[in-house]
């Protein structure tokens, strides 16, 4: 396929995902016009094998998020900062998920000596220092792609903390009950799995046996037992 094509096909991929939706449920889009009520907010990686609404089984309303390279949770990023602020504060989503992912880029340049260029090894610093915080731990484990994995979950810890640092994120727990989870999406079985960091500590969803139930506007997703599945509503 010609290079130009790519754009081409997404386009007219588009057409056709429009027109199937409009004719599966024609108040679809006039609905989805009216506004959004999301109740998760997603902080997640860019990488194109993570697309949250895709792999949550969710649909358009459902997700607010913001994506960056090795989903890196710095306070001083005012984008990460207005998207957290606007969320919480004004949509008054009910969960704040942040989401590493195993094969990340980001993670495998972080644990590397080479620098990567441009602005990318200054972006990357944080997860350096994730890297570095760790290293007698990480330098442990022999397997490159199990240490890749390692530093993702740890750079999800460490962003839990400073979400939970967020003073927007502070007031919408005390206030009424915001709850914040650290997760990993395994890439290659497409299953996202609890870390058990953040509001609900290390035990994660499903504490005292009950589970978690987010509903979305055609599917909900349900936390069980620290994992998160999707159930299709009839
Ligand atoms: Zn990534």
């Amino acid at each position: 396929m010609a290079e130009e094509d790519h754009f081409l096909y997404a386009l007219s991929s588009n057409n056709a995902w429009a027109g199937y939706k409009a004719h599966q449920n024609p108040q679809f889009f006039p609905k989805l016009a009216s506004g959004q009520s999301p109740k998760i907010l997603w902080l997640g990686c860019s990488d194109s094998r993570c697309p949250e609404t895709t792999i949550l089984g969710l649909q358009p309303g459902d997700v607010f998020v913001h994506r960056n390279i090795a989903n890196i949770i710095s306070p001083t990023d005012i984008n990460t900062s207005a998207v957290i602020e606007y969320a919480v504060a004004h949509l008054k989503v009910k969960h704040v998920v942040l989401v590493g992912h195993t094969a990340c880029g980001g993670a495998a340049a972080s644990l590397s000596d080479n620098r990567v260029g441009g602005v990318l090894d200054t972006w990357l610093t944080p997860l350096k220092a994730v890297r570095y915080a760790n290293l007698e731990e990480l330098n442990a484990i022999k397997d490159d792609k199990a240490r890749a994995t390692r530093i993702a979950e740890l750079n999800v810890e460490a962003g839990v903390k400073v979400l939970m640092a967020n003073m927007t994120i502070q007031d919408a727990i005390q206030e009424r009950g915001l709850e914040v989870h650290g997760c990993l999406f395994d890439i290659g079985c497409g299953k996202i799995k609890d870390l058990g960091f953040g509001t609900k500590g290390r035990h994660g969803f499903g504490i005292n046996g009950t589970d978690e139930i987010v509903r979305g506007k055609h599917a909900q997703l349900v936390f069980r037992g620290g994992n998160a599945s999707m159930a299709v509503r009839p």
